[in-house]
């Protein structure tokens, strides 16, 4: 093409790669243009205007314009210029509106090597036009240049008729302008074509006032061949249509070679893919090398000839195949059999392939090996299907982001973490979502993903980022960089992990370590660590200056711990720390330690071992000064063994006194009494009064010495019972006689009542004597005068129980249990008043203790009192021990507590 230079071609296209394609296409074949993209409508019309393309190419489908749009513009602007749509999925109904609606040509992308051609062609048709335009104003006015015309020029009326025929008709057709005047304009097709005559000519000529096609025509002698037409509606002055004109030449050469070079460009264009023709019956008239390696068979004079049944696994598929390539084009996925047998995958585009007269030929098929895709397709699929569940499942955020750090994709975790759903964060900034300084953290570390390496694990960095209510979260993100094939950064990929409880966790883990060190340090205690896998010993301060040192003076082990240790204590101690430390034993021992003044300190080491949750054993415990407390101990102990041996001596001086105190006394009583019976001469009334003081005084110091003595014998374990088997009720009688003065001489009424049904027990006596003689001695001398005494004896199972009971002063409720200690009256004027040295009741509790027995007392302030004991009928052998509990002090318990327990000999 001479004025190639010159050629602007307007591309309409919104794939950047097809584009580059198509421009290769165009010029490897040669041509030399200029060009114009545009995606949109208002760049088209800019297109249009301003770059004035001699051509038009667009893609029938763009997210924002569409080709017919582009088309119907295009026409509008100048209806000259050829449009070509060059798309990738075009089926025949759109293929025959876009032609309808004026485009000039299209081309599928898979057979983009058509491109050229078709460019070429649409140029010529251009030139044609200029050329036809010429020729119609020509013909005008100079009908006789165009009846000489060597092409063929024929114009009819709106019904065909033919209305003027030139010479190049007459030459080209064959038929003489008389011949064909006043005929149909049909008569130049072939009958079959009278479908293609009207809808691929007739048709779209009427709707767009001019048509360029390819047609098979008729001469007048039967022989068909290929016309260029070029049609022009013709209108009269009003702009009305009255006819049309035809511009036509044979140009059946030209296309036979394009088909021929169609079909080779297209086998050979497909050399990486298998390709097959088949003709129309189903054999195999033609396969490349790559068709032939992917069945296994050699080369293609092996499979030429085969039918397409022997490459597919089953029949069936093959005759659906031809089937379906009768009616359409189709792509398809087949099973395939190789020439040992085995199956494949196999991807089928077939399609149809016409001759100059558009009838079918035969059909070519482009095969791919699916084998391998498939496998890759599926594991795709697997594993895009389970990063998709990960994603989506997973706690933590996962996200990407462009170089301008614009998210580009969230997943769930997203609003689980920051409350924002993924619709919201997508799009958003990662400025939006931190504080400046975080932010410049981030920025930070992307930089330095910058510098590692595409395959890098990528980094690891915690910051804070904003939820969407504004609040501060903790989160760790793990972020890689993405790098392409040249090593430039694409985007950033990662996932964020929301840490709040982590950190939350290790705060209070520092705050109560502080704690714990602050508490260590200020303690009143002291405190040792000892690291058990380390073998490391820690003393707090407290510990150090305990010991007079300052605080870390020098390093603390268990060996400095031990030598600290008295050797005896050392001895002792440390084993049995070591011992109770592997056996996870609680511990705890006085030990006595040196310090810097070297005097010993006692210590109270307590410890116990634990297994920590970080898998550490250490056993922690505390010192304590005890050094005090020992020393009161020890003062203690020493005052009670004072006070013990005082008390021996004291017992031991009464015991001796025994003899030298009675045996004055006993001459004091005795020589008095026997001055009073007048033996030795009769005594004056006065003498007799003072011999009687000096006896009955004799007597009460007697009582009480004896009293005194019996308490200390008691007190030393000196008294022994002399068992023996009486008559309680004879004792009761004769003490009731022995008293029975002292109750005349204050006009006291004495009674007894008694079971007869007691019988004998086995006691000491004398201690019954003295029980029943104290108490009865008691009553007398606390009632007042005329008042009455009842003693009560009776048996109760293996018990005597005895009451005295009194109409006396009585005792105040707190004085109760108070009277059986040694040395107390309830009044210290009662001394004066009623005698005695408050230890009557002491001996009788103390003797009934010794037979297993118990006393207590009812008694109401001024109306009198009843002591009450119980003594066993047979000696019940006991323990010393046995003695202080239950009945500690020898007093009964009360009625409701004895139910439980019934005393057993
Ligand atoms: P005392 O030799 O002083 O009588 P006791 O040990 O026998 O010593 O009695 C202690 C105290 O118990 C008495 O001083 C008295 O206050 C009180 N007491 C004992 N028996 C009676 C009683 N029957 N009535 C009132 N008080 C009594």
């Amino acid at each position: 093409m001479t004025d190639s230079q010159d050629l602007k071609i307007l591309f309409v296209e919104d794939v950047p790669e097809d584009l580059e394609l198509a421009k290769r296409k165009i010029k490897s074949s040669g041509l030399e243009f200029e060009s114009f993209l545009a995606e949109k409508e208002d760049e088209f019309l800019k297109g249009l205007y301003e770059f004035k393309p001699d051509i038009i190419i667009s893609d029938y489908m763009l997210p924002e314009f569409d080709g017919m749009r582009a088309l119907e513009l295009a026409l509008t602007y100048n209806i000259n210029i050829p449009f070509i749509i060059l798309t990738g999925s075009m089926n025949e109904e759109i293929a025959v509106e876009a032609m309808k609606a004026g485009a000039t040509d299209y081309i599928l992308k898979e057979r983009i090597s058509r491109l050229p051609f078709a460019i070429r062609e649409a140029i010529d048709v251009k030139k044609a036009l200029v050329e036809k335009k010429i020729a119609l104003n020509a013909l005008k006015s100079m009908s006789e240049i165009v009846q000489q015309s060597p092409f063929s020029v024929i114009s009819t009326n709106l019904e065909g008729i033919i209305t003027s025929w030139n010479k190049g008709a007459e030459r080209i057709f064959g038929y003489t302008s008389e011949e064909a005047l006043g005929r149909n304009v049909s008569i130049l097709y072939h009958k079959n074509d009278f479908d293609v005559l009207q809808n691929y000519v007739i048709e779209p000529l009427l709707a767009k006032g001019y048509n360029q096609v390819q047609v098979r025509l008729l001469r007048k002698g039967g022989e068909l061949f290929i016309g260029s037409l070029s049609l022009w509606v013709v209108k009269d002055g009003a702009g009305n249509p009255i006819g049309m004109v035809g511009y036509t030449y044979d140009i059946t050469k030209e296309v036979e070679a394009e088909n021929e070079l169609r079909i080779k460009d297209q086998a050979i264009e497909s050399d990486i893919d298998g390709i097959v023709l088949v003709d129309l019956n189903g054999n195999l008239t033609y396969a490349n090398s790559a068709a032939c390696s992917m069945w296994g068979y050699a080369d293609k004079e092996e499979v030429i000839g085969k039918k397409i049944t022997d490459f597919l696994a089953s029949d069936e598929d093959g005759e659906r195949i031809l089937n379906e390539l009768k009616e359409h084009a189709f792509k398809s996925e087949f099973k395939a059999v190789r020439k040992d047998g085995s199956e494949f995958p196999v991807w089928l585009s077939a399609s149809r392939i016409r001759d100059s007269d558009g009838k079918i030929v035969s059909y070519m098929g482009s095969l791919v090996d699916y084998t391998e895709k498939k496998k890759a397709e599926d594991a795709l699929e697997t594993s895009e299907q389970m990063y998709r569940l990960l994603a989506e499942n997973t706690l933590d955020c996962i996200w990407s982001m462009d170089m301008n750090l614009n998210f580009t994709y969230g997943n769930h975790a997203v609003y689980n973490i920051l409350g924002y759903l993924p619709e919201e964060w997508i799009g958003s900034n990662l400025k939006d979502h931190c504080d400046e300084e975080n932010f410049n953290k981030m920025k930070e570390y992307i930089g330095i993903g910058m510098q590692k390496a595409p395959i890098s694990e990528g980094i690891r960095f915690q910051v804070d980022v904003l939820n969407k209510e504004g609040h501060s979260v903790p989160v760790e993100i793990i972020g890689k960089l993405i790098f392409d094939e040249n090593g430039a950064p694409v985007c950033l990929q990662g996932t964020t992990r929301d840490v709040t409880k982590r950190v939350e966790a290790e705060n209070a883990l520092k705050e109560s370590e502080e704690r714990l060190e602050l508490a260590l340090r200020v303690s009143e205690h002291g405190f040792w660590v000892w690291d058990l896998d380390q073998n490391d010993f820690y003393f707090n301060p407290k510990a150090y200056t305990m010991l007079g040192y300052e605080d870390n003076e020098f390093p603390m082990s268990i060996d400095v711990w031990s030598n600290m240790m008295h050797p005896d204590d050392r001895k002792q101690v440390i084993p049995e720390i070591i011992n109770c430390v592997n056996k996870r034993k609680p511990f705890s021992f006085e030990i006595r330690m040196t310090g810097k003044s070297s005097d010993w300190i006692w210590v109270l080491v307590k410890g116990n071992t634990f297994n920590l949750k970080s898998k550490k054993h250490w056993a922690i415990g505390t010192l304590v000064d005890i050094t005090e407390r020992k020393k009161t101990e020890e003062q203690m102990l020493l005052a009670r063994i004072a006070a013990e041996e005082a008390n021996r001596c004291k017992n031991e001086l009464l015991a001796n006194m025994n003899h030298e105190l009675r045996t004055p006394l006993n001459s004091i009583i005795g020589f008095s009494d026997v001055l009073l019976t007048g033996s030795l001469g009769q005594v004056s009334a006065e003498q007799e009064k003072y011999l009687r003081l000096m006896n009955n005084e004799g007597h009460r110091l007697l009582s009480l010495i004896n009293h005194v003595l019996d308490l200390s014998k008691i007190e030393s374990d000196g008294i022994t019972l002399n068992f023996s088997n009486f008559d309680p009720v004879l004792v009761a009688e004769n003490v009731m006689e022995s008293t029975e003065m002292l109750a005349k001489k204050k006009n006291i009424r004495a009674s007894m009542s008694t079971d007869r049904n007691i019988g004998t027990i086995t006691a000491d006596v004398d201690k019954f004597r003295e029980i029943l003689y104290n108490l009865i001695e008691n009553a007398l001398k606390f009632t007042p005068q005329s008042g009455n005494i009842v003693v009560v004896m009776n048996r109760k199972d293996e018990e005597i129980e005895v009451s005295v009971q009194d109409t006396g002063i009585g005792i105040a409720e707190e004085d109760r249990e108070r009277i059986f200690d040694a040395f107390v009256q309830v009044d210290g004027s009662t001394t004066r008043r009623y005698g005695g040295a408050g230890l009557g009741l002491v001996l009788v509790r103390e003797y009934l203790k010794m037979h297993n027995g118990c006393i207590r007392v009812e008694s109401e302030a001024g109306k009198g009192s009843k002591f009450i004991f119980k003594i066993p009928v047979y000696p019940v052998r006991k323990e010393k021990s046995e003695y202080k509990t239950p009945m500690k002090r020898g007093i009964c318990r009360p009625k409701y507590q004895q139910q439980s327990q019934s005393p057993k000999p």
